[in-house]
């Protein structure tokens, strides 16, 4: 009996939008009040603890034990004014979202009752057991420790009556069991060598940090539909279910007007963003019925990979008090859009400058082209490497697809840029330049930049990697995943190539080369090695594929046959290089995607076939024996003849559900047994290959013969909310 789905429907339909609290005043009044920011360190702290905080977060110096006690003393002054009675170490393991073990402040008094204590070394590390969080083989089995160490550049914040302190997450032997803790490495290498290339350009420049403005899609869908839905609750996306009759082709979603149950939601969580000092901006109808968007202003890197977690975590507690479940999954749905996560990068120097915005003199125009150009030396070198980073079992589903990057890596620049890089090959000559020939060069084209980005209007939404005038925006991040595990990468290969660029334009200062020129000859050089990488066409065209691999660009698609460039030569030399990971650590990391993505299709693999054995064929075998039913009682009723003619339609849907019901059993008997043959396989790499090819490649044909089923059983029967239903909020 399909109950399950009518009282959701019913459901849904009654739900209205729920009263948000707004707090009183304006949103600064209320922004970032949950947050222990400067401005509280200042208010709680003495001086000499809150300069110690302050030299951590502006310059990296390190804290010691009397500062931070005082910090702790500081920290939970604050904390319990806002009624919190417990503290986490707040991290984020090699799974999605973040992990956390609440303490309570209470310790034993001395006197038979408790007090309320936090110290320093409570704050600055705990010892959590690590053994239930992935590791890749590198936690021994009889060590189960892990440290969290405090992250103090990511303040600490209050979610409820908990005090909550990023930190970073590693094993008892030092390796890092987190994101957290290779992002800031790769920071770190980035600033140095990002400092170090900028040198040439402004002395002043003592700081370089990465920025991340990420936009975060997902799907909302009634809380009860959900719930009637098994592959959406396991797998968080639907394994199966027929397309609805209108979906996105009226294309009236996007920048709708936003339905009135969502604004509410979308109000309630904004509030709670801010509450947590998180620059929620824009908020929008995505493509797909459903589907919204939701990007605050760009922040520090690190800072924003923390806001983007938490702003997840939010968002789906909010939505279930609406009664709405949040579906971050990349492609919930068949027929429609999938969702992303396009992560907006650039660099900024502590003397305000954006690296990747041209500048107002050709000085800072040449500092702009030059680090324009080490990107695209960077993302070409290490393009697989970069695939591999956003590689997953949900993602796969978006790329390739034409609604989202293909699974090629290319960078798309317009065509003024292109131009002017065009240019200035031609302009700069390898021998030594005329002083006319200097001021050519600096006046028509350098010069020129600024003028011609202000009519910067060519974007090009297909490109995986597009200069939108002041940033690359990365396009190929899935919406589920951890923006940290990207924008490793990213700012490792960018710190690789400014230290290879650096080399090269020093080389030629030793043998007297003039700097400028040495630049600008460095530069022409790496113009002319990346045109290999620079696409500005479509990307979705299957001219375009047939060209990247005339031009040698890396096209694989399954994503477990991409992971081996964790281990390749050049991704061991950039690791080693810039001091972000071991080749040990490399191979853990390398190993849980494997694992995580065979666990990924497993699950949904069995979710899949319990639905349609459990779900689709019976309500289909009780239709069908309805069918039976009624051509018995035709053939008591009607002359031979007449029931010949009368009944042949009702037979023919009868052995087109017996066709149906038979493949579906079968298909799921032999997806069992290709399963049984993959787990027996001992090579994570093999198994991980095996579930993508072998195992879900039946997704496609049991979904096809449900769906069918879906058309042609009684809907009263149907037990599954259908797409229609759930993809309409009203
Ligand atoms: P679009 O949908 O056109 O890509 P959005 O306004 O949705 O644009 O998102 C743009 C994102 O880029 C915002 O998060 C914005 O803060 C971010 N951004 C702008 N400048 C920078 C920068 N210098 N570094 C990183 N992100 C940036
Ligand atoms: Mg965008």
């Amino acid at each position: 009996m399909a109950i399950l789905r009518f009282k959701a429907l019913e459901e849904a339909f009654s739900h209205k939008p729920m009263k948000v609290e707004i707090p009183e005043g304006k949103t600064s009044d209320y922004y970032g009040m949950r947050v222990f920011d400067k401005g509280k360190m200042q208010k709680y702290l003495s001086k000499d603890a809150y300069e110690a905080v302050v030299g951590v977060l502006d310059f990296g110096q390190r804290i010691d034990r009397k500062v931070a006690d005082q910090v702790a003393t500081g920290m939970k002054a604050w904390a319990m004014e806002h009624g919190v009675t417990h503290y986490t170490h707040w991290f984020h393991p090699l799974t999605e979202g973040t992990a956390e073990k609440h303490d309570a402040f209470v310790e034993h008094s001395g006197s038979g009752g408790v007090v309320e204590a936090f110290s320093g070394k409570l704050l600055v590390q705990q010892e959590p057991d690590a053994s239930s969080f992935p590791n890749g083989g590198i936690r021994n089995t009889f060590e189960a420790r892990g440290y969290t160490a405090w992250d103090p550049s990511s303040p600490a914040f209050i979610i409820d009556r908990t005090l909550c302190i990023p930190t970073i997450f590693i094993s008892y032997t030092g390796e890092p069991l987190d994101y957290k803790t290779p992002l800031l490495k790769a920071l770190n290498a980035l600033d140095k060598a990002a400092v170090d290339v900028c040198q040439y350009f402004d002395k002043d420049v003592s700081k370089v940090i990465a920025t991340l403005g990420w936009e975060q899609e997902y799907f909302l869908i009634d809380a009860g539909m959900y719930n009637a839905r098994p592959d959406l609750m396991m797998c968080g996306r639907t394994m199966l279910g027929h397309e609805s009759a209108k979906n996105q082709q009226l294309e009236d979603h996007y920048f709708g007007s936003i339905p009135q149950r969502v604004a509410a939601f979308m109000q309630d969580f904004e509030v709670e963003a801010y509450r947590l000092g998180i620059p929620a901006k824009t908020r929008h109808n995505e493509v797909a019925p459903n589907q919204f968007e939701l990007a605050p202003i760009f922040e520090e890197c690190n800072l924003a990979v923390d806001h983007n977690l938490l702003v997840m975590s939010i968002m789906s507690n909010v939505a279930r008090k609406h009664n709405f479940r949040i579906l971050m999954h990349e492609k919930p749905f068949k027929g429609v859009n999938g969702s992303g996560k396009h992560c907006n990068w650039s660099m900024s120097t502590n003397t305000g400058v954006n690296l990747l915005s041209p500048g107002k003199n050709p000085k800072s125009n040449l500092q702009f082209i030059t680090f324009l150009v080490n990107t695209l030396a960077a993302v070409q070198k290490h393009a697989v490497l970069l695939k591999a980073s956003i590689a997953t079992a949900g993602n796969q589903h978006r790329l390739g697809a034409n609604e989202a990057p293909p699974a090629i890596i290319s960078a798309f620049l317009g065509s003024q840029i292109t131009e002017m890089l065009d240019q200035l090959v031609e302009k700069v000559s390898e021998t030594k330049m005329s002083p006319d020939e200097k001021t050519s060069l600096k006046l028509d084209v350098i010069g020129r930049i600024p003028e011609i980005l202000l009519d910067n209007t060519d974007r090009n939404r297909t490109s995986p990697f597009a200069f939108t005038g002041n940033r690359f925006e990365f396009r190929a991040v899935g919406s589920s995943a951890n923006t940290a595990a990207p924008m490793i990468v990213l700012n490792s290969i960018m710190a690789e190539q400014l230290k290879s660029f650096k080399q090269d334009v020093d080389k030629l200062i030793d043998k007297n080369v003039k700097k400028d020129e040495a630049i600008l000859q460095v530069i022409k050089k790496l113009i002319t090695e990346t045109e290999k990488i620079r696409f500005d066409g479509n990307n979705y065209s299957d001219e375009w594929k047939k060209e990247a691999v005339k031009r040698g660009l890396n096209v694989e698609a399954c994503v477990p046959k991409l992971l081996d460039s964790y281990l390749s030569k050049q991704t061991l030399e950039l690791f080693r290089n810039t001091k972000v990971f071991t080749e040990r650590e490399l191979e853990a990391r390398r190993d849980i995607k494997f694992e995580m993505y065979t666990k990924k299709i497993q699950i949904e693999s069995r979710i899949l076939g319990d639905v349609v054995l459990n779900h689709v064929i019976p309500v289909a075998i009780e239709y069908q024996s309805m069918l039976m039913d009624n051509v018995a009682k035709m053939k008591a009723l009607f002359s031979e003849k007449e029931f010949k003619e009368l009944s042949e339609p009702r037979m023919e849907l009868i052995r087109e559900m017996s066709e149906h019901i038979s493949v579906i059993k079968r298909k799921v008997y032999e997806m069992v047994e290709m399963r049984k043959k993959a787990n027996s396989l001992e090579s994570e790499s093999e198994k991980a290959i095996m579930y993508s090819e072998k195992v879900q490649s039946f997704f496609e044909e049991i979904r096809y013969h449900s769906d069918k089923l879906e058309l042609i059983v009684d809907d009263e029967k149907w037990p599954l909310p259908k797409y229609r239903e759930m993809l309409f909020i009203r």
